[in-house]
């Protein structure tokens, strides 16, 4: 059995539904604070907070858990440079509740869902995972925090694991079974698709006078069933005995968001109005992950890389939820 917590959430419940095409069984352990209890529609929901020790060791010792996906986490980068006390005692102090209730169940492998984040402001690009860690809000740093931590958890207790640093997520199931929907939203693709039905008025862009081919910043948009896809072979690769280690999962490609506005017009065919605004606080010109070693060590390999497709799967998602 795994354990997915924050498995209610967006890119939680891709990963449970993968699980589950690939034959495991699952156990969800959400809050619902963000998550959705409609998104978890395979394996077992526990609804509960890592904060509550009791409540997380009554499921070590119902369940016969073997490896544990850790996704939940508040990942809101303004928020967080507003109130740390909430990102560090979640991300951090309650990471710390599942990573010893792991060790004392002797459960071994965890797979935890990290960011580019962690990396700051790249000095080259793409980014590799030995490149320099300078994390430029609290958010990041409570990412990078876990990671040492589990590097020292790994030496210590012999708990392996897989950091997968994500670039941006984005798409939704090709089935259309579960998506994104964020609430406060946030995220460059739903507002877009939101300014597409009409349920807002435009798409503010954050800055217009980056130094990038059209001024807007670039980032690296990575299919959210891509990344479910890379979760499970990162398993795979721990329970056949490979290093713990660290991957980036992107697409080792960018759009500006000028172009993902522009692939939203084409794929949803509504006008999508456009308003140019200042840049957002910590925002990076350019983010670009190289994905090679996924690629190289776990055989990972992107199926759905052009960013018409993502965008699509996210509209169909969008029209779905709206209805
Ligand atoms: N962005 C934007 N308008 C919005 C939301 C986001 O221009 O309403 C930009 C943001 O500045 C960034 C990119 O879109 O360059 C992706 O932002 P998002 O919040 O989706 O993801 P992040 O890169 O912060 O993880």
């Amino acid at each position: 059995m795994i354990l997915v917590t924050g498995g209610a959430g967006y890119i939680g419940s891709h990963i449970n539904k993968k699980l589950h095409q690939n034959g495991y069984g699952t156990v969800v352990f959400d809050n619902l604070v963000y998550g959705h209890r409609e998104a978890v529609k395979w394996g077992t929901l526990e609804v509960g907070d890592l904060s509550d020790t009791d409540k997380l060791e009554d499921i070590f010792m119902k369940y016969n858990i073997d490896a544990v996906f850790h996704f939940a986490a508040y990942a809101y980068v303004g928020e967080s440079v507003k109130n740390p006390q909430k990102y560090y005692n979640n991300n951090v102090v309650n990471t710390l509740h599942l990573l010893d209730t792991m060790v004392k169940y002797n459960v071994k492998h965890f797979i935890f869902s990290s960011t580019c984040a962690t990396y700051g402001v790249p000095e080259e690009l793409p980014i590799t995972e030995e490149m320099k860690q300078i994390p430029i809000n609290p958010y990041g740093v409570s990412k990078l925090m876990i990671e040492r931590i589990l590097e020292d958890y790994h030496r210590a207790y012999e708990l392996n694991y897989c950091c997968l640093r994500y670039f941006n997520a984005a798409g939704a199931d090709p089935e259309s079974e579960i998506g994104e929907s964020h609430t406060p939203e946030t995220h460059l693709i739903p507002l877009i698709l939101a300014a597409a039905a009409g349920d807002r008025e435009n798409i503010r862009v954050f800055g217009t006078d980056y130094p990038t081919r059209d001024g807007s910043c670039i980032r690296d948009y990575i299919h959210v069933t891509d990344l479910a896809d890379a979760h499970v072979k990162a398993m795979d690769y721990l329970k056949n005995g490979g290093e713990s280690t660290c991957f980036n999962l992107g697409n080792c490609t960018g759009n500006s968001v000028l172009e993902v506005i522009g692939a939203a017009k084409e794929i949803t065919g509504k006008d999508i109005p456009a308003v140019f605004d200042e840049r957002r606080q910590g925002d990076p010109p350019i983010l670009v992950g190289s994905a090679n070693k996924a690629e190289r060590v776990l055989g990972w390999k992107p199926q759905y890389r052009d960013i018409n497709t993502i965008m699509e799967h996210a509209w169909k998602w969008y029209c779905i939820k709206r209805y």
